[in-house]
């Protein structure tokens, strides 16, 4: 693949951080439109391509070089910053700054019934999730012992259909929880979208538009505060 001289920013292609990432995107005046068939839009006025994905390919797209930039749900980035611990794999990206989007927590929540007293009433329990590591990382702090129940959608539902003791899932008001007998008993890790860059090499043309697009980001941010 010949190096692209544009800068690349993935976003989440639909989702609830796509119209924002736009919004955000155009309000540091890039200007683009998009077309549903397509993965890229291009930008009219700055030498930027805009790449369309699910929001859980951002990170590692990021971390690989194969973009310059992402914006993300920091629970995502950090699912994958563990993950990579994990396998020993570099973790190939900075944090530029949180946005103000996106805010939600991973918690970790129960059956109404469920009599819970603290952590330790999780000992041995099947746990529903879609973020393994970050489940994993929570549990060997408190010295608790678990299973594994990896779902990538319908975490909610999981005790309900007798799939899961409880569920480690992401939640802004809890109406979702409530809508399926479930209440929340820890917070686990809370997050907002971020924007992050990737530390392979930039040419200083794509650098210089990184620091002019990140400074418009901070006055977006900062006129909104
Ligand atoms: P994709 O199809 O791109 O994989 P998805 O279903 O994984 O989408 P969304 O539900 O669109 O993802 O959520 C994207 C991000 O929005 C989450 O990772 C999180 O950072 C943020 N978010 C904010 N509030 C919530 C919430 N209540 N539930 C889920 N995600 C939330
Ligand atoms: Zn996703």
């Amino acid at each position: 693949m010949s190096e692209s001289n544009r800068l690349r920013i993935a976003i989440q292609k639909s989702g609830r951080l796509s119209k924002e990432s736009m919004k955000l995107l155009r309000s540091c005046g890039v200007k683009f439109n998009i077309n549903e068939q397509r993965l890229i839009a291009h930008s009219d006025n700055l030498p930027i391509d805009l790449l369309r994905v699910r929001d859980d390919d951002i990170p590692g797209l990021v971390m690989d070089g194969v973009v310059d930039l992402g914006i993300i749900g920091e629970n995502v980035l950090e699912e994958e910053q563990v993950e990579r611990e994990r396998l020993d794999k570099p973790s190939l990206c900075i944090k530029l700054r949180e946005l103000d989007f996106g805010t939600c927590r991973l918690s970790l929540a129960v059956p109404n019934e469920f009599r819970y007293e603290n952590a330790q009433s999780l000992e041995g329990l099947r746990i529903a999730t879609s973020y393994p590591n970050l489940l994993r990382r929570y549990m060997k702090q408190k010295g608790i012992t678990y299973s594994d129940c990896m779902l990538k959608g319908s975490v909610e539902v999981a005790p309900r259909a007798g799939l899961a003791d409880g569920i480690c899932d992401l939640v802004s008001t809890g109406a979702t929880l409530e809508a399926n007998g479930l209440y929340e008993t820890e917070v686990i890790y809370r997050s907002s979208a971020c924007i992050i860059q990737s530390t392979q090499t930039q040419t200083p043309a794509k650098q210089a538009l990184i620091d002019k697009i990140l400074s418009r980001i901070n006055g977006v941010v900062r006129a909104k505060e």
